[in-house]
Parts: structure tokens; sequence; C-alpha cells
């Protein structure tokens, strides 16, 4: 499952939206220079602007916008979900596509005995897929290194 909180970052933020999605947050990021149709866009979409733009915040907006430190993707990631008071949930790890943010979809593990590498199939039930970009996805090392990482930098995960 995950949140209903959705996220939109200007495009010198995308290790940020890597975060987001990694965790679980739905997070466009943004192609074109931050500007009016940026933020258009967010506003039509219904997403949280983010952005380390300061003068974006005098112009008028009629979504909400989080002004970014412009520290590293992880300060920026604590940053922002202490301005929303969101948790980390770890249920909702990898369960969007870290490229195309797409929610990956679950497999039948019968179906990728010839996708994956055969010690994988061996010891995972558990896999998925995103339908955008057809990257198969398991539970392992990345998933254990990610909830140490988060740990290791002071954010708790429920
Ligand atoms: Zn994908």
């Amino acid at each position: 499952m995950t949140t209903e909180t959705k996220f939109f970052a200007d495009a010198t933020l995308a290790g940020l939206a890597r975060w987001l999605r990694l965790l679980g947050f739905d997070t466009v990021c943004f192609q074109g220079k931050a500007g009016r149709p940026l933020m258009r866009q967010a506003a039509a979409e219904g997403r949280i602007l983010l952005t380390r733009r300061r003068d974006l915040l005098e112009r008028q907006f009629s979504g909400r916008l989080i002004l970014l430190p412009g520290t590293t993707a992880v300060k920026q990631l604590s940053f922002a979900l202490g301005k929303l008071s969101l948790e980390i949930q770890a249920q909702n790890l990898y369960t969007l596509c870290l490229s195309c943010n797409q929610k990956l979809i679950s497999l039948e593990r019968e179906s990728v005995r010839d996708l994956v590498p055969e010690y994988v199939f061996e010891h995972c039930s558990v896999y998925t897929r995103c339908p955008q970009c057809r990257k198969i996805f398991w539970p392992g090392t990345h998933r254990r290194n990610a909830l140490q990482f988060l740990k290791d930098n002071g954010f708790d995960v429920t």
C-alpha cells in the first residue's frame, strides 16, 4: 500500500525523488526548467511541490510548496518528511519503480523462473514488476541496506 501524499520535484532534486519513490511516495520529477509550467502541473495533479528555488515562493501558487535546503538528498528527505509529519513505513519500501514511479505489480513465483538468476529464484518467493519498464524486483540486500541506511541516518521506520 502506498501513501496518498504525492510529490512533484523540480529537475534538480532527482536524488530526493528517488528516495521518496523508494519509500513508496508517488513522486514525479519535472524535467523542464523550474517556473510557471512546473507549478501549473503540480497544482493540476494535486502534488506537493518540492523545490530549491526561493523565487517560486513569491509567485502565485494554489498548491502546497516546500522550499528545501540545498544539502544532500538524505537531509532534504528528512526535511520534507518532517515538514509534513510523514512516517516511513517498512511495508511501503520498494512498492514503486525507482525509475518510472509506477506502482509495482505482484508476480507469481513460477512466472519468473526464466527471468531471474537461479540463486534468486531458489531463495525468494516474492516478486514484483514495473508495468512500464518491465523490470523485475525482489526483496533482497537492497531493501536491507536501505533500511539500515535510514536507521543509521536517524530516520524512524515503523
Ligand atoms: Zn519502471
